[in-house]
Parts: C-alpha cells; sequence; structure tokens
C-alpha cells in the first residue's frame, strides 16, 4: 500500500488494525476520480474478530449493565465531539461521496442530534407489569438484543451509521460496522470519536471492504444476534435469505419508487420546487427520491414550465464549491447504471423534455457528473417508471382522476414514501390513507425527522429507524414470571 495515501484500517476493540490478509481497495473522490485513500479489504478472519471484540464487550456488560445514566453521558459526549468535528468531518463525507458540503453538514449536524436524541431516552426505557391476578406478577423486562451488525449504504454514509449506532447504543448492544467501500472515511472517525468519548473498547468497531467477502462473514456469524441493514432490494433480499440459517432478527431499509402527486388545487409553486427537490436532491440518489411524478392535467403545463425553470437553475459542480446545488454520482459503477437507465428511457420512448447543464471546468472532466433529466411521454410499464434509479431523473405523467392517481402511486412493489401536494384536507388525508408508504409527506417532500419512524412497507423492508419504534428493532422483550402463593 502507499505511504502517501490515508489508510483506513479496521477498527476492532478500540485499535486500528490492519486486515490480516493485507489486502486493500482504494477510494476515489467521484469529483474528480482521484484516489484519497485506501481501505482495508477484510475477509472473514477480520470479520470473525471484529465479531468476537462485539461479543466479549457484550458479555462482560462493560456497556449494556452500565448504569442508564453514564451510558446517556456517553452519547451526549459523542455528539458533543462529532459537533466539534463537524467541518472535517463534514468535507470528508462531501469528499467521499460527492454530495455538495451544505449538505455534507447537514448530515452531520443531524448525526449529532441522533446521539443526543437517543441518549435522551436510555434513561426511559422502562418495561411494563401486566396484570395477571392476585397471586402472581409479571415483570416485562426490555433487553439489548446483544450484538448488532449494521450495514451502510454509500448515500448518507454518517447519517445512516448514526440512524442505526446511535440507538444500538442506546440499547446497550455491541455493534460491528460494515460501511459503504464507496464512502468508509466518516465511520471510522466516527468510531474514533466515540472512543474518545468514552465508550468501551469492542462495543463499536468498524469492518471496511466489500459485501461479498466481508458482509457476508457478518451476516453468516452465528454469534451475531441482528443484522440491521440499508441498501438495495437485492442485496437485502440475499442477506435475509443468508440470515435465515441462524434465524437471527433483520432490519432492511431498501430501496423506493416514491410517487410525488400533485393535484389542481395545489400551491403550484410550492408543489413544483417540491417535486424538483424530492428527485434532484443528494443528485436523485436518496431511496425516497420522489421518481414518479403524477400531475393533474389541469395545472401540467405550468406545472411543466416550472420543472423547467427549477432544472434549469439548478448548478451542478464541485461539491466543495460554495453554490454547488448537485455534486457527482458517487462512482464510475453508478454513473454507468444511471446512465443506462437513461438510455432504456429513450429507447422505450420516453421523451426528454428537460436536461440540466454539466460543469465545463476542465478540472472536472474526470469526476461522475450527470446531468439531470426530465422525460415525460412516460408510460407506467416502462422500465424508468418501475425500477428504482437512484438518480436525477423524474419521469412525469398526467392524470384526470383521484382515483387513477392513488392506482398508480400504488403500481409499484416498493412502498417507501410518497408527497401529496393539495390544499384539500380531506383529499389531503384520504389520498395518505390510500397510498401505501411508510412515509406520507403532505405539501412536502424529504423530510425524515429523527423523532419520527422511518421505514417502507412491501419490498422497501422490514421495520423502522429512527424514533422510539427505531430504538425497539433493538430491544429484546424477556417475561420474568413470578408466583406469588409459593
Ligand atoms: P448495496 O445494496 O449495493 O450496498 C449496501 C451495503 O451492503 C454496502 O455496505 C455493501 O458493501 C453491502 N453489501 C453488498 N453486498 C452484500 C452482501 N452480499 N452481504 C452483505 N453486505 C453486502 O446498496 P448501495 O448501492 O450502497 O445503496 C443504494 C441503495 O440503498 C438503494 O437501493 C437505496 O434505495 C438504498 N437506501 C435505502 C434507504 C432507506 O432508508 N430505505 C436509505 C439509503 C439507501
Amino acid at each position: 500500500m502507499g505511504d502517501d495515501l490515508l489508510s483506513l484500517r479496521n477498527y476492532i476493540a478500540g485499535v486500528e488494525v490492519e486486515p490480516k490478509r493485507g489486502t486493500w481497495f482504494e477510494v476515489f473522490n467521484p469529483a474528480d476520480g482521484s484516489i484519497v485513500a485506501l481501505a482495508a479489504r477484510s475477509g472473514a478472519e477480520d470479520a470473525s474478530e471484529a465479531v468476537a471484540a462485539a461479543c466479549d464487550s457484550f458479555q462482560r456488560g462493560v456497556w449494556a449493565h452500565l448504569p442508564e445514566r453514564a451510558r446517556a453521558t456517553v452519547l451526549l459526549e459523542i455528539s458533543r465531539r462529532i459537533r466539534e468535528r463537524r467541518e472535517y468531518l463534514a468535507r470528508t463525507e462531501s469528499t467521499d461521496s460527492g454530495k455538495p458540503l451544505a449538505d455534507a453538514e447537514a448530515d452531520i449536524d443531524e448525526a449529532a442530534y441522533l446521539f443526543e436524541y437517543y441518549a435522551g431516552w436510555v434513561t426511559k426505557l422502562g418495561g411494563e407489569i401486566p396484570p395477571v391476578g392476585p397471586h402472581a406478577m409479571s415483570l416485562v423486562l426490555r433487553e439489548p438484543v446483544g450484538v448488532v451488525v449494521c450495514i451502510t449504504p454509500w448515500n448518507y454514509p454518517m447519517l445512516m451509521a448514526a440512524q442505526k449506532i446511535a440507538p444500538a447504543l442506546a440499547a446497550g448492544c455491541s455493534v460491528i460496522v460494515k460501511p459503504a467501500e464507496q464512502t468508509p472515511m466518516a465511520t471510522l472517525e466516527l468510531a474514533r470519536i466515540a472512543t474518545a468519548a468514552g465508550l468501551p473498547d469492542g462495543v463499536l468497531n468498524v469492518v471496511h471492504g466489500y459485501g461479498m467477502e466481508v458482509g457476508e462473514a457478518l451476516v453468516d456469524s452465528p454469534l451475531v444476534d441482528m443484522v440491521s441493514f440499508t441498501g438495495s432490494l437485492e442485496v437485502g433480499r440475499r442477506i435475509q435469505q443468508r440470515a435465515a440459517h441462524t434465524v437471527k432478527k433483520v432490519t432492511l431499509e431498501l430501496g423506493g419508487k416514491s410517487p410525488n402527486i400533485v393535484f389542481a388545487d395545489a400551491d403550484l409553486e410550492a408543489a413544483i420546487r417540491g417535486s424538483c427537490f424530492g428527485v434532484f436532491w443528494n443528485q436523485g440518489e436518496v431511496c425516497s427520491a420522489g421518481s414518479r411524478v403524477f400531475v393533474h392535467r389541469a395545472v401540467w403545463q405550468d406545472f411543466l414550465d416550472g420543472v423547467g425553470g427549477y432544472v434549469n437553475q439548478l448548478r451542478i459542480g464541485h461539491p466543495l464549491e460554495a453554490g454547488t446545488t448537485m455534486g457527482p454520482l458517487v462512482s464510475k459503477e453508478h454513473w454507468d447504471r444511471v446512465h443506462r437507465y437513461v438510455e432504456v428511457g429513450l429507447n422505450e420512448g420516453a421523451r426528454p423534455i428537460f436536461e440540466g447543464r454539466l460543469p465545463d471546468d476542465p478540472r472536472l472532466q474526470h469526476g461522475y457528473y450527470l446531468a439531470p433529466i426530465v422525460f415525460s411521454d412516460v408510460t407506467a410499464e416502462m422500465t424508468i417508471m418501475r425500477e428504482e434509479i437512484f438518480g436525477p431523473v423524474m419521469s412525469i405523467i398526467p392524470f384526470d382522476s383521484d382515483a387513477d392517481a392513488v392506482q398508480w402511486a400504488n403500481d409499484t412493489p416498493y412502498g417507501l414514501a410518497a408527497a401529496i401536494w393539495t390544499r384539500d384536507i380531506g383529499r389531503a388525508l384520504n389520498t395518505a390513507k390510500a397510498v401505501r408508504a411508510g412515509t406520507v409527506w403532505i405539501n412536502d417532500s424529504q423530510p425524515a425527522p429523527s423523532e419520527s419512524p422511518w421505514g417502507g412497507y412491501r419490498q422497501s423492508g422490514n421495520g423502522r429507524e429512527l424514533g422510539r419504534q427505531g430504538l425497539e428493532e433493538f430491544l429484546e422483550t424477556k417475561h420474568i414470571y413470578v408466583n406469588l402463593k409459593a
């Protein structure tokens, strides 16, 4: 491995360790295609070492058996230290993922808040004493699930890691994180921060590498009690199948093909802005991207005009440059994938009506920039309407009745999120109830407050993150029965 590059080692039992086989992989900056780091290309041996460290810390109770208020104090300290490192973490995240710096800063702020939010829960987690008659007592306790493997994607590397780690630690679990190979940097820094904040060694471990090489070894381990996964449908399915061998608990946050419905009575300006934000934000690399846009025919032309204006003012450029609103896609492979979808759309007869401008700065010619595109003349059967593209591609279809809008919105195997734009409260709530999705936004798109549950219906996943529900995923329920007659 080169000495001049940043080396991202595994983080096991509070120590940075090299991969056992001595293999590394390159981490790219999507803004210009340069190599920014070498990361440990871990295998099954590294997975075993991390699992052993996590099991050891859990069995010794160095975290799970700490007084609740002591655990809360450590989580608060992690939050404080994330804020202290905000600028470094945000630049790292932006360099790793390609997201504009301001967006990366917002992610870091929310990650810090998540540790604060779940610190509050630690001292408020109680059980129950259900009534079981005068001569007995039932105590229902909430206990940590145990050793948890968290596998994260590359689109919100730090935020997705925090969304899993903060509640898992609040519950008293020991954790092994496998960050996405494209974006390993901030997660490693988070582990260092946690140790500096007082988290005992072995409670939070990080193993870098590819899914097939180290991810599966972690999922397969009989010593792991739970897998919390965020990523694609294909991989989620595979993880669920493999985890079935050891009957471990699995939560899945998968993809989406979220509908965005604009009724004729909507505040059109807000609907245009929100609908465009919903699919172009974060380069369209958002699980809940509102990629299928249904617009009532009465406002169709005005809506299109507004979308054209929005696309024109998008500033695609270097993510660290002030004023950039859209950065590059995360990797060359992902660029190829999204580009292929655009070609498939054209071949299937969709009509491109607006396209953004690529940066002309020669320093960016090796970056993975892709012009945002809006398709009309789209039908529900087209590939671009059915499959998750995960890029800045909007497809628009006009509708005539509320019933059509709902039927088309639900015509997908996914069910992560949906946005509804209308001034009519009855229509808004009726539509919200009729759409099968884990989150429905009314007159907004994309907010995912840390206090409220997040997750998918149908093939968008199992389980929930964020809020109280996100914490409960990391808790087991134990019932103790006492015979008072004895
Ligand atoms: P991905 O499924 O390719 O990879 C996700 C993670 O899984 C990575 O860490 C990867 O290394 C690992 N992995 C890959 N194969 C594995 C295997 N066989 N066993 C174990 N681990 C394996 O997804 P991605 O391309 O990184 O992320 C994009 C996807 O994530 C999109 O589908 C998006 O919708 C989804 N996503 C969902 C949410 C949500 O909250 N529902 C949030 C963000 C992203």
